[in-house]
């Protein structure tokens, strides 16, 4: 028997959606909708700093306008919960604690400037590959700098080896963990674990057996499956998604305030949106209104792009 699909979204509230998020959103539902899945809300509200109630509630309902609805998690409550990231510190706690008995964690003292100045060349995304400064401390040297008031944040030490994911759309992408990307952080220095231990840890925990999400997570994936692996936990199938970009060429993002929901939403009904971003997705060719629900009734991956695709400015004003 074919197993069941189980797909979330897995959205941070640190501030409404914008038209890739949505895009991205679409995707995850029509995925799992037309075969009949389930789906699971999470709010990664791990960062304390930059998340807020208000703003998880806010994408709970942009969701719902469009029509993506969810079975399990935030405001619905489920098997797996607490579906709030804020709130499950302690399953992370012991995944840390797990990989700390391995031998594989190891406090890093250094600042950001001093992560800079110590990195091998940048990597295609753009972050620093960490260099191994502190990865051969000695017990003297870290509680001089434990003394110097330094508190440390905590990384993963990884091996020399190539690590890849058969992604369900993009295809195979590998990493050299320890040369593409470095020791990494799970835990920061102010306690907060970190995104890639937590997502590997909850997408197992809730039954997550398809991740879609953006291709800017791509690259986040072998390190993700390296944790599944240390963990003893089965990965799922991963789609990334192409990523949108404005007609300059930048990236979409949190900033294009005329392309966040408020605007879209004063502008558009939710079938003339849902229509608008089927063709984006390749699932139209003209933008006539439709709903996410007829949009499942012949959806296929094999329409979809699979490189970044360029959002004509007029379609969505
Ligand atoms: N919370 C992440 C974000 O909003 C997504 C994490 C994921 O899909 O793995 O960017």
């Amino acid at each position: 028997m074919e197993r069941m699909i189980r797909g979330r979204f897995a959205p941070s509230p640190s501030g409404r959606m914008h038209l890739g998020n949505l895009f991205s959103a679409l995707l995850a539902w029509l995925s799992v909708r037309s075969a009949g899945g389930v789906l699971v809300l999470r709010m990664e509200d791990l960062d304390p700093d930059r998340c807020r109630p208000e703003y998880a509630e806010q994408l709970a309902e942009d969701l719902l306008w469009l029509g993506l609805d969810w079975d399990e998690g935030y405001g619905k409550g489920g098997p797996d919960g607490p579906y709030l990231q804020s709130e499950r510190t302690q399953q992370y706690a012991a995944a840390f604690g797990r990989l700390e008995e391995m031998g594989l964690v190891y406090p890093c003292y250094c600042t950001r400037a001093e992560r800079l100045a110590a990195s091998a060349p940048h990597r295609s995304d753009g972050q620093a590959v960490y260099g191994g400064r502190c990865r051969n401390l000695t017990a003297e040297e870290r509680s001089a700098l434990e003394q110097a008031g330094r508190r440390p944040a905590w990384r993963l030490k990884v091996p020399d080896e190539v690590w890849t994911v058969a992604d369900g759309h993009m295809g195979r992408y590998g990493e050299n963990l320890l040369r593409d990307c470095g020791d990494f952080i799970i835990r920061r220095s102010d306690g907060v674990y970190a995104y890639q231990l937590a997502v590997v840890v909850d997408d197992a925990a809730m039954g997550v057996n398809q991740v879609v999400r953006g291709m800017d997570l791509l690259s986040s994936t072998p390190r993700q499956c390296y944790l599944y692996h240390l963990l003893g936990l089965e990965p799922p199938e991963f789609r990334h998604v192409p990523l949108l970009l404005a007609e300059d060429g930048r990236r979409l993002s949190k900033r294009d305030h005329d392309l966040d929901m408020g605007a879209l939403r004063a502008r558009w009904t939710p079938e003339e949106l849902t229509g608008r971003l089927a063709v984006v997705a390749g699932l139209q060719s003209e933008p006539e209104p439709v709903s996410p629900a007829a949009l499942a009734e012949d959806f296929s991956w094999d329409r979809v792009p699979r490189t970044d695709i360029v959002v004509p400015r007029g379609l969505f004003e």
